[in-house]
């Protein structure tokens, strides 16, 4: 048996201090973290960016699968992928966690080293957050701070006619990971002794679980002076996220079918479950790719770069937005989001 101490044993004060001792403070922004009633942040010649996200149990992440410590490490990836998809370097974290009976102190000791962990990797500092019971399940709200250069901020509004549209790493993964866990899920609900069988598809099971956010593909567009016109993170959909360029930029979109970057594994897995690999491509979300638009002329310069692939280009907003398939076909895109097929 697992050790299990009741949150009513520390009360709120003593979780609160539990789960934020010895935490080093890595960024020169913050001035003050955990310890007093505000934070005190610094930011010197920089425009300061502001993102935050709600994650409730049953909506956001099973817990029947999905491990506390990969559900902290997550809550806080995906707002360090907003502050990169603007161009930013994410600082600091709050963390505020609605608690049921069902969880102890040891569980809340397990989200908060998911959360920690990547606040390590990413260089991020936690600088304080609340707890609260709640009365069934389990609430996470990440608010995360990040600064840019006043004038390296990247917009959803910045694409112009004539720039090419890239895309980082490969996109439908998560969503696959996602219809398998759920899949084993359902399976393992019928039979007592089930074991699932994941070998081979790990990728899919990490990309779903334990994402990353693109800060390497950030360094590597500084490094390489490419500013893009224009970015977003794919969280909901390729298809969904190009729109909301669109929208924003007053552009029209082409995008290649066969462009589209799909890992070996995802489109075997579709295959299994004999779904449209194109349709998951689209329309499933949570990769936390950084999708995003740079000049014509810097074509050359991005297409040498590991981990891009460029999949459409930019167009004047009458020509309206499209998927070019294998064929030469042109179809609409439309934001389908996470309806699945
Ligand atoms: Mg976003």
């Amino acid at each position: 048996m697992n050790k299990r101490t009741e949150i009513a044993t520390l009360g709120e004060f003593g979780l609160i201090r539990r789960l934020t001792e010895n935490i080093e403070i890595k960024n020169a922004s913050t001035v003050k973290g955990v310890g007093d009633d505000a934070a005190v942040l610094h930011y010197e010649h920089k425009e300061v960016l502001v993102t935050t996200d709600l994650m409730l149990e049953g909506i956001h992440f099973d817990l029947t699968y999905a491990p506390l410590k990969h559900v902290g490490y997550k809550a806080a990836i995906v707002n360090f992928s907003d502050i990169y998809a603007m161009n930013g370097k994410p600082q600091q974290i709050t963390v505020s966690v609605g608690i049921s009976k069902r969880f102890s102190v040891e569980d809340m000791e397990e989200l908060y080293n998911g959360i920690r962990l990547a606040c390590d990797i990413y260089g991020v500092d936690m600088v304080g957050g609340d707890t609260s019971s709640s009365l069934t399940g389990l609430t996470i709200s990440v608010t995360c701070i990040g600064e840019c250069d006043k004038d390296k901020i990247v917009y959803r509004s910045g694409a112009k006619d004539t720039d090419i549209i890239c895309v980082s790493g490969d996109l439908g993964a998560a969503y696959m990971g996602l219809q398998l866990l759920e899949r084993e899920k359902a399976l393992s609900a019928d039979e007592r002794d089930f074991t699932p069988d994941f070998s081979g598809k790990e990728y899919l099971l990490e990309r779903q679980l334990k994402p990353e956010a693109r800060k390497d593909i950030i360094e590597m567009l500084a490094k390489a002076n490419i500013l893009p016109t224009s970015m977003i993170d794919v969280s909901d959909g390729l298809s969904s996220e190009l729109l909301h360029i669109a929208k924003e930029s007053n552009v029209g979109i082409r995008l290649y079918e066969d462009r589209i970057p799909i890992d070996y594994q995802t489109a075997a897995q579709a295959e299994e479950f004999n779904m449209n690999l194109v349709t998951a491509a689209l329309n499933g979300g949570e990769d936390y790719e950084l999708l995003f638009t740079i000049p014509l002329a810097v074509h050359e310069a991005v297409s040498a770069l590991k981990g891009i692939s460029v999949i459409g280009y930019v167009t004047s907003p009458n020509l309206g937005s499209y998927l070019i398939g294998r064929d030469g076909g042109e179809v609409p895109l439309i934001a389908q989001g996470w309806n699945p097929l």
